[in-house]
């Protein structure tokens, strides 16, 4: 089913963006009776039989999609990839240790904040000297740290890990705006986290997916809300969870599997982005931001090179029925988020927008 080119507007946001329409669908639908029980899943307890099979069923998927390790668990929170900035510090730092981060953008900003708050934090490296217009290489991470904090996919500034950093210390990722856009080695992993609203549902849940085994090591006492071995162990029921997101991601995860999975997803993704990235670098009147080897499959920034000509070229894009790609007023320009479920057919309606303009502007 095809419903993808049914879609009128061609959404572009960064985040919350674009899902399946067969999810929000299928999302709709639960809303006024959830699989028959004459119940809307708004009104159903979080301990029902039924929210139990979906939580269990999210979790399931979250695993099987990224080919996680049986022993590691998955947890859906409230609070954002935000609280997860602290969560991360409080959880895996030592009383008196240390952690290390890349610096590569604003999320990476804040995450390096919240753990100066809890310790000793090191930065092992950053692009800030260029606005974050790529990824450092080079940089050694110290083994006598608790933790290697990275950031997979920089969603304002356009830049994106396509190798992993090495690494002998636990590896902690924020995968917010590229988890499930290709496959990853959970195992070398501590802990890979995100908010649900750029890739694989709406805002209100943030997915943890964690190794139990590396947990409980710090020697700091925390509040059962901030510590991620309580909501692995009570099954992310420790309170309400929250129950709707959770439930549109499990669509869209199930979505994900029906495609053929971060394999097909990666694929999908690789075609978008060499369809817009190939436009930009043919028309001169556009130029991309970030680094050619460090650009983002996701999020693509780039620029007008006469600035004075944006107006006429935003009301080429509106007019073709485009929304949301006006860039970060960090980087200006333009950022064209191409999240899983943005079809190919909403790229090529912009690659031909910005043939046409450049075309009228030769
Ligand atoms: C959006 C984003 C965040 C912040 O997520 P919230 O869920 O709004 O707290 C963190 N990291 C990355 C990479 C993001 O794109």
């Amino acid at each position: 089913m095809n419903v993808a080119t049914t879609k009128k507007v061609h959404n572009y946001s960064a985040g919350p963006c674009i899902l399946p329409q067969e999810v929000f669908q299928q999302a709709a639908q639960a809303i006024l009776d959830f699989e028959g029980s004459g119940l809307s899943i708004l009104e159903m307890s979080h301990r029902s039989k039924p929210f139990e099979a979906v939580m269990a069923k999210a979790q399931g998927l979250v695993k099987e999609l990224l080919g996680a390790p049986e022993h590691y668990q998955v947890v859906f929170l409230g609070g954002g990839a935000s609280l997860g900035f602290h969560m991360v510090p409080l959880n895996y730092m030592k009383v008196g240790g240390k952690s290390a981060y890349v610096n590569t953008g604003e999320w990476a900003t804040r995450a390096i904040k919240e753990s100066k708050l809890v310790g000793d934090t090191q930065v092992l490296a950053s692009s800030e000297d260029k606005n974050f217009s790529y990824i450092p290489k080079g940089f050694q991470v110290p083994a006598d740290v608790d933790y290697f904090h990275f950031t997979s996919n920089n969603t304002i500034f356009g830049t994106q890990y396509k190798q992993f950093p090495k690494s002998a210390a636990p590896l902690i990722c924020d995968m917010s705006s590229d988890i499930f856009s290709r496959p990853v080695n959970v195992s070398d992993f501590a802990l890979i986290y995100g908010g649900a609203q750029k890739n694989m549902g709406p805002a209100g849940a943030t997915v943890y997916l964690f190794d139990p085994e590396r947990l409980g090591h710090t020697g700091r006492k925390l509040s059962p809300m901030l510590d991620l071995k309580n909501h692995g162990s009570k099954e992310s029921m420790y309170n309400t969870p929250p129950v709707y997101a959770v439930y549109v991601s499990m669509l869209t995860l199930e979505w994900i599997k029906k495609m053929g999975g971060v394999q097909a997803m990666e694929r999908r993704n690789a075609e978008k982005a060499a369809l817009l990235y190939n436009a930009i670098d043919r028309l001169p009147l556009f130029n991309g931001t970030a680094a050619v080897e460090d650009r983002s499959v996701m999020n693509a920034t780039f620029v007008l090179n006469d600035a004075a000509l944006e107006p006429a070229f935003d009301a080429l894009w509106k007019e073709a029925g485009i929304s949301g790609i006006r860039g970060h007023r960090s980087v200006g320009g333009y950022r064209a988020s191409m999240y899983n479920a943005l079809p190919i057919e909403s790229v090529q309606v912009l690659v031909d927008v910005m043939e046409h303009f450049a075309q009228k502007n030769a």
